[in-house]
């Protein structure tokens, strides 16, 4: 029987999509016999047109520079079928680092008028949350759900972002607050409130704030505020694609 076909596309407007995209190639090669990925014909495309977005099942936005990116996605007519990509088709998708912050409803320390949000994750992130390039820093995170207990995760954090708010209700997104940016309602935008979950926060020995928030994943959405694609590890791209791509497909 022929393997039926799945399409995961990385948003490739700027920043580190070739890396994602050889990250996922790995991943489907590399993945573990028990896995269900070899049951498929998984291709990964390069996405900068909405009919490109139209053909894909799921989507990686990556790292780079969320305001750039916001800018060149308006201006190439991405932004709205994007918006509907995420929150009213809800296919599956995963930003990391800017990627996260394009997703987030809100996002403090933004450039206000130079930073459009595509939204659709619940929460508040902030911006450049450990300070400039010369800050980035990378540490072990707890992730059990990969295996991590026994070989730590090493996470790569390059003027990355932290998600230091989770919004609970429609209500408490509204009114203007210095310095933060939010995603426009949407028609379509589902009424109910699917939870948001903390996948994966920092350590107190880190030398950055304990608890902070770094990965959370929402219904089809999930984000991350460090580069899993910068280590040879493929491991949160092989759970991804099997945990929550392969699920939602019809
Ligand atoms: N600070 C960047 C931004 O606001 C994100 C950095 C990154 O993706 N490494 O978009």
């Amino acid at each position: 029987m022929p393997k039926s076909k799945v399409s995961v596309g990385v948003l490739a407007l700027q920043g580190a999509f070739l890396e994602h995209e050889n990250h996922l190639q790995n991943a489907i090669r590399q993945s573990r016999p028990t896995s269900s990925l070899g049951e498929k014909d998984i291709k990964v495309v390069e996405v900068r047109t909405p009919e490109q977005l139209a053909s894909v099942d799921a989507l990686i936005l990556p790292g780079g520079e969320s305001t750039s990116i916001s800018l060149i996605a308006e201006r190439t007519g991405l932004l709205e079928p994007l918006r509907k990509f995420v929150r009213v088709s809800k296919k599956p998708v995963w930003g990391t680092c800017a990627g996260l912050i394009l997703l987030s409803d809100e996002a403090s320390k933004a450039k206000k008028g130079g930073q459009e949000l595509i939204g659709g994750l619940h929460v508040r992130c902030q911006r450049n949350h450990f300070g400039r390039q010369t800050e980035s820093f990378m540490c072990n995170l707890d992730m059990p759900f990969i295996g991590a207990n026994d070989d730590p995760f090493s996470a790569v954090f390059i003027r990355a972002p932290i998600v230091e708010k989770i919004i609970t209700e429609r209500s408490s997104a509204s009114g203007p607050i210095e310095d933060v940016v939010r995603a426009p309602i949407l028609d379509g935008d589902s009424a109910e409130w699917t939870p948001v979950e903390v996948i994966a926060s920092l350590a107190e020995s880190e030398g950055t704030e304990a608890g902070d928030i770094v990965a959370v994943r929402q219904g089809n959405i999930f984000g991350t505020s460090f580069h899993p694609e910068l280590t040879p590890d493929v491991r949160l791209h092989e759970w991804w694609l099997q945990e929550c791509v392969l699920p939602a497909l019809k």
